[in-house]
């Protein structure tokens, strides 16, 4: 048969994640050591754990409302309200989805219509663009650079704004890059968000890996939500997940909050598509947020050291590096090696087994970069930084 034919052309056209392709290779290698994935390098606290295990032992093996656990929809809504200073109400504006993933998903098929622009910034996470095409949406990058250390400003914000702009998706801090919004550029960002009447999508799912770092001027930068300026609740979907900071990636586990009309249409699909989250990855998250700022500390510690250490490796390669305030990747520019950064990753996981992500795969903006995550043990961080040493060292100048 024909499947290509039968198959939905959208989907056909749309190409393979830049990080699962590149790790189709990396598995079909031995020996490979990798700053690769983005996930944490320890399981979730135990604490976490036994509350899912818990919950399987008492035989909670049942759906829920679709809405997700009203318990634990009170325990977020506790928790955004002391984390990004935002308050939603545990009844209709929250709703318990299949990871920020899922929630992502849901927003975007809830708001657009054929021909919508959705607009981002880049490098960004591998799956904004693919989603928004498959919302039938249009996606609308606007690029990042170094120079700005990878923050958004409201002039390049401005300058890609047009009649069909609908939505804007903001990722701070930003997977790939680390980055972190000032104030003034997020009030700068929400005035015109406000003006051009669109709604914002704030992906916090890094939130709580902020290295809140101490500013030339002695200041300490607040890692501000958007959603908690003045006139932005009602057109911003604060999304937020426990894969992260939490180290629940498998648990699979995440939430949307919104004005009500928003979360009850995303209701609507996902009662169609997905019915609720895991009951007892609930249970977990439950225990999680009770947990809160005490689990997940000494694993943003381990990240905040190695970060560190990842960054003064890549300057002293002479590689130009940000240093990024959250999240725990770095993205180090390795095109004055000679290489573009799918080339640089081809070539040293040819010759060294070490595995890291073309930064192409976040989009054109990260041609000439590299993603390395530090959510390893230092050990494997040491051997790879030593071997991308021996690399560069080796390449022709
Ligand atoms: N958003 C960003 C920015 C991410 O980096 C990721 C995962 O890497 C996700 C969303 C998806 O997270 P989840 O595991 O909650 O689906």
């Amino acid at each position: 048969m024909d499947y290509q034919s039968k198959l939905n052309q959208e989907v056909v056209s749309l190409p393979k994640s830049g990080i699962r392709e590149f790790f189709e290779l990396v598995n079909n290698s031995s020996d490979i050591i990798s700053l690769g994935v983005g996930e944490p390098d320890c399981p979730a606290p135990w604490d976490v754990r036994e509350a899912a295990i818990y919950s399987l032992e008492k035989g909670e093996t049942s759906y829920t409302s679709n809405l997700g656990l009203l318990e634990l929809r009170k325990e977020i809504s506790t928790y955004v309200e002391s984390e990004a200073d935002v308050s939603y109400r545990a009844e209709d504006e929250i709703i318990i989805t299949v990871g920020v993933s899922e929630a992502f998903d849901l927003a975007l098929r809830a708001l657009v219509n054929e021909g919508d622009e959705v607009i981002y910034h880049e490098p960004c996470y591998v799956s904004y663009s693919p989603s928004i095409v498959m919302a039938k949406g249009v996606p609308v990058g606007i690029k990042t650079t170094i120079e700005d250390k990878f923050e958004l400003t409201p002039e390049a914000l401005q300058s890609v704004i047009t009649a069909k702009s609908k939505i804007l998706i903001l990722n701070f801090p930003t997977n790939p890059t680390g980055a972190v919004l000032s104030r003034e550029s997020l009030e700068g960002i929400a005035k015109l968000a406000i003006e051009n009447d669109l709604i914002v999508f704030t992906d916090e799912i890094y939130r709580e890996l902020y290295y809140s770092e101490e500013q030339a001027d002695g200041s300490i930068k607040p890692l501000l939500s958007i959603a908690s300026l003045p006139g932005m609740k009602e057109r911003t979907i604060f999304l937020h997940g426990f894969s992260k900071a939490f180290a629940m990636t498998g648990f699979r586990l995440g939430f949307a909050c919104a004005p009500a009309p928003i979360t009850d249409a995303m209701m609507k699909i996902h009662q169609y598509s997905m019915l609720c989250a895991p009951i007892m990855s609930q249970r977990a998250a439950i225990e999680a947020l009770k947990g809160g700022r005490k689990l997940i500390s000494p694993m943003k510690q381990r990240y905040h050291s190695r970060r560190d250490f990842m960054i003064k490796a890549f300057h002293e390669m002479g590689l130009e590096c940000v240093v990024p305030e959250g999240a725990f990747y770095a993205f180090p520019k390795v095109s004055s090696t000679g290489l573009m950064g799918k080339e640089f990753a081809l070539k040293f996981l040819e010759q060294y087994k070490v595995a890291v992500v073309p930064g192409e795969a976040f989009g054109e903006a990260g041609q000439e970069y590299i993603r390395c995550c530090y959510a390893e043990s230092m050990e494997v961080i040491k051997e790879a930084l030593d071997r991308m040493k021996q690399f560069i060292d080796k390449l022709p100048s």
